[in-house]
């Protein structure tokens, strides 16, 4: 019988890789697989049974382990852990086209500009951060009110917009080294406003993260001679975790910060040039229940580097970060050969 592709058969998978792919994949990961074990009262047989759907799964949990050596991002990946029950609160998605003292939806009034004016798209306009993390700090505010409406041509105009505010934020202070843009959609994202609305920075010094994987392709580069991020994606590829779209290279990450997450690493010249493939991600995202996300967008090392990731229900009372996230591993239930499955691209 063939294996199946999932997270729980990741030792198998790769020891059936050709023996230059395993030895790449033990390069950058190392796994490891532990069952937690409990056992069931008879008093709560039902209660697992309807909420876990296995008494057996649940009393032996598998429980995999992967770390990635470079980055040391690091995973627990436990599929029951999203079978949990969670504190609710009511959700209507009418909520999300009420406009009702929507300061975005009254833009040039409610909003302060750049010191440079604002820069309009067809579908968006942009405006200053009121309360800013970075010397330039703007907003690409969309026409739409509702930001799970979204439209192939509104993307790549939000995206092209943002070049055009970084090319703006260039011109009026050279040296501006750090271009960041990130989309937090809706609240479970930390988005503050219901509105769809991008954030772009623009500052002289990297943010620490980035400065980390520009320092780890050098030291790839050097050490190993190849290319550390296309080195990542063949492993994804061999293991079926990651497609080719032009020149773009979609992964469904091993190591995800959180649920869902995808990695799009791109020689394209300009970010807006990944419209189509963000947009079709996002779509993708929707189709299998995603509400809320958050995007980051940046350059390293001449790729552009794009991070999708769920952030959970909007019915969801807790948040999907905890103390693990912030100070061990990330913690994981969706597993990403699943996720390569579900997404059609
Ligand atoms: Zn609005």
């Amino acid at each position: 019988m063939a294996l199946k592709q999932e997270i729980t058969n990741l030792p198998e998978l790769v020891n059936k890789l050709k023996k230059k792919d395993r030895e790449l994949f033990n390069r950058f990961y190392s796994i490891k697989l532990s069952v937690g074990m409990l056992k069931v009262t008879p008093e709560m047989e039902n209660f697992v049974k309807n909420r876990f759907k296995s008494i057996e799964k649940t009393e032996n949990q598998k429980i995999v382990c992967i770390n990635n050596k470079f980055t040391w991002e690091g995973n627990l990946f436990n599929e029951l852990r999203s079978m949990r029950p969670k504190p609710k609160t009511k959700f209507m998605p009418s909520e999300l086209d009420n406009k009702e003292n929507c300061l975005f939806c009254n833009i040039e009034k409610q909003t302060p500009l750049d010191i440079f004016g604002r820069i309009k798209g067809k579908h968006c306009i942009t405006a200053s951060n009121i309360a800013k993390y970075d010397k330039f700090h703007g907003l690409i505010i969309f026409k739409e009110h509702n930001p799970m409406k979204l439209k192939k041509t509104w993307l790549k105009d939000y995206l092209e917009t943002a070049e055009k505010w970084f090319d703006q934020t260039d011109k009026s202070n050279k040296g501006m080294v750090n271009n960041f843009l990130i989309w937090n959609c809706l609240w479970r994202s930390s988005a503050s406003i219901i509105h769809g609305h991008m954030q772009v920075t623009a500052s002289e010094t990297k943010y620490q993260k980035i400065i980390k994987l520009e320092e780890i392709y050098d030291q790839y580069k050097k050490k190993f001679k190849s290319d550390y991020f296309a080195d990542l994606f063949k492993i994804h590829k061999n293991l079926g975790l990651g497609e080719k779209i032009g020149k773009s290279m979609v992964l469904y990450y091993l190591t995800p910060i959180k649920e869902k997450e995808i990695i799009i690493l791109s020689k394209e010249k300009k970010f807006s040039e990944m419209g189509g493939l963000i947009y079709g991600l996002i779509e993708n995202y929707f189709r299998i229940g995603v509400q809320s996300f958050n995007i980051s967008i940046t350059n390293i090392k001449g790729y552009w580097m794009v991070r999708l990731v769920d952030r959970g229900s909007l019915e969801n009372r807790n948040s999907d970060i905890g103390a693990m996230e912030l100070y061990g591993n990330s913690v994981v239930a969706y597993d990403p050969f699943r996720l390569a499955k579900e997404i059609k691209i």
